[in-house]
């Protein structure tokens, strides 16, 4: 981390988990201790029916609401889906795009995922794209030029001013939900390449403002070695954001 430059965000994505009913007891539960906290952003990325539940629970404390997915259109004939305007009218301030399992069983292409990075730009939410290899891509050493091409797709076309904005999450796919954990060597490897693709396409400031999240089995052990590396700037969290305890403790673990 280095918050000299950059915002630290510990972000926790609740995927198709927990009831509306649940957001309650949850929200009191965080908010008695992390409601407060001046370390870093923290984010609940919740299912989009909970979102107003979610908003109305973390009114007046400095957590934030995000989104798990967003259409790439404005309006429209688009059923089933919802817009960037509509998630921020709803309370949203966060999205996530791209989710390994949204490329995985909902065929997202990365001419998609820029398509809701501009949406999520345009209606002023604060994307979290995620990018990730697969095993056999990290067993073949084609990880960096893997993750390289899918950042450069997903900025494409996007200015400097809008890309201070985003989120990098560096999310290995072989390490979300199954207990693999990148090393933290590996982790930051790959977070710093990010960065470099950051200083390609824009510039060396853009580069060190964009906050780059390590996602994939990070928990309450680990978290604290993954955060202390230079260019892991927070955490997208899945299985250990349903457990109020626990995601606690990551956040504390930012505070370092
Ligand atoms: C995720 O879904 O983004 C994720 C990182 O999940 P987990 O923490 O369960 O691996």
């Amino acid at each position: 981390m280095n918050r000299k430059y950059r915002k630290t965000v510990i972000a926790g994505n609740w995927k198709m988990n927990l009831l509306p009913s649940d957001v309650k007891p949850f929200a009191e539960r965080l908010k008695a201790e992390a409601g407060r906290v001046k370390f870093c952003d923290v984010v609940i990325c919740a299912p989009a029916v909970m979102i107003p539940a979610a908003v109305k629970a973390f009114r007046d404390t400095r957590i934030a609401v995000g989104a798990q997915d967003v259409s790439e259109h404005d309006a429209g004939a688009f059923t089933g889906e919802i817009s960037a305007a509509q998630l921020r009218d709803a309370g949203a301030k966060y999205v996530i795009i791209g989710h390994s399992e949204r490329r995985q069983y909902h065929g997202e292409t990365d001419a998609a995922v820029n398509g809701k990075l501009r949406a999520a730009l345009e209606a002023g939410l604060t994307p979290i794209v995620c990018v990730g290899e697969t095993l056999s891509q990290r067993e073949t050493g084609v990880s960096l030029d893997m993750i390289r091409a899918q950042v450069k797709s997903a900025l494409y076309g996007i200015p400097a001013e809008k890309a201070r904005k985003i989120i990098i999450a560096y999310e290995p796919i072989w390490a979300i939900g199954t207990g693999m954990t990148a090393t933290p060597e590996q982790a930051e490897e790959v977070c710093g390449e990010i960065r470099a693709v950051f200083r390609g396409m824009y510039d060396a400031r853009a580069a060190r403002a964009v906050t780059i999240q390590y996602g994939g089995s990070m928990n309450p052990a680990n978290a604290a070695e993954l955060l202390s590396q230079p260019d892991i700037d927070g955490g997208l969290i899945g299985g250990a954001s349903l457990d109020a305890e626990k995601l606690l403790a990551i956040i504390n673990a930012a505070n370092q």
